[in-house]
């Protein structure tokens, strides 16, 4: 059995058995993937509190033959964003993040400009403890990376270009129509100010967009609908995204 060397960031944690834990984990050099953790429920055990979610660890793993599950061998903290759960709504931001990830990228597939970018919004969520502006650039990046973002400057049926033009999406859409294509499920309106944003960020770095200041015009009507564009390609609704609208409206 070869012994893998890997950054990673635990999405989440589950109970399997009686002391054993299945985590869930974002790899810098091998995607994502699910690995057990042997006594780890123990409260002694060789993990530490390693395997938080959110954790940024250092972990070797044992890849075994003709299982899907990796066995972890042992683990290093690297950074911990447990203090986060002092704010709840920056907590549940956080783990939107770990949601949208395990149901969005692929078992497997290495990303490693994924893997930077979670890493990126976690830090700008413990530093600055906003969420609009870090979800915002998440949902952005991870459509993109995965190759989801649809255009934004063209309407997604005729090709028109959308200019100042307020556009429209909405449940079962996967891109932005204008005014004439729009059909009745298309009920959500986004700006010119808000599609302005989108553009914007293909070319900002989220530490000097948090640092710039407070939180931009449209941006939440943008953010509304790279969260739907996410659910539609998951497939599902997301459960961090509900309980993230109950706390914050
Ligand atoms: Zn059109």
């Amino acid at each position: 059995m070869p012994l893998l060397e890997t950054e990673a960031i635990v999405l989440r944690t589950y109970r399997l058995g009686e002391g054993d834990k299945i985590a869930s984990l974002l790899t810098r050099q091998t995607g994502r993937l699910r690995a057990t953790a042997a006594g780890a429920q123990r409260p002694k055990s060789r993990y530490g509190g390693t395997l938080e979610p959110l954790s940024y660890i250092r972990l070797w793993l044992f890849e075994r033959e003709n299982r899907d599950l990796l066995r972890i061998n042992s683990t290093e903290l690297i950074e911990s964003f447990f203090d986060m759960q002092g704010d709840y709504s920056i907590h549940l931001a956080g783990q939107y993040v770990a949601e949208a990830v395990e149901k969005l990228l692929p078992e497997r597939e290495v990303n490693e400009r994924a893997f930077r970018l979670v890493l990126a919004v976690l830090r700008a969520l413990k530093r600055y403890r906003e969420l609009n502006r870090p979800l915002v650039y998440f949902n952005y990046w991870l459509l993109r990376l995965g190759g989801f973002l649809p255009d934004l400057e063209h309407c997604g049926r005729c090709g028109r270009p959308l200019g100042e033009e307020t556009a429209f999406g909405g449940t079962g859409s996967d891109s932005l129509l204008c005014r004439l294509c729009r059909t009745a499920s298309t009920t959500f309106a986004l700006p010119p100010t808000a599609r302005a944003w989108g553009s914007a960020l293909r070319h900002t770095r989220l530490d000097d967009w948090m640092a710039s200041g407070g939180l931009s015009e449209g941006c939440k009507e943008l953010r509304t609908f790279l969260e739907m564009l996410v659910e539609h390609h998951a497939e599902r609704k997301l459960v961090t995204r509900e309980l993230l609208r109950e706390e914050c409206s």
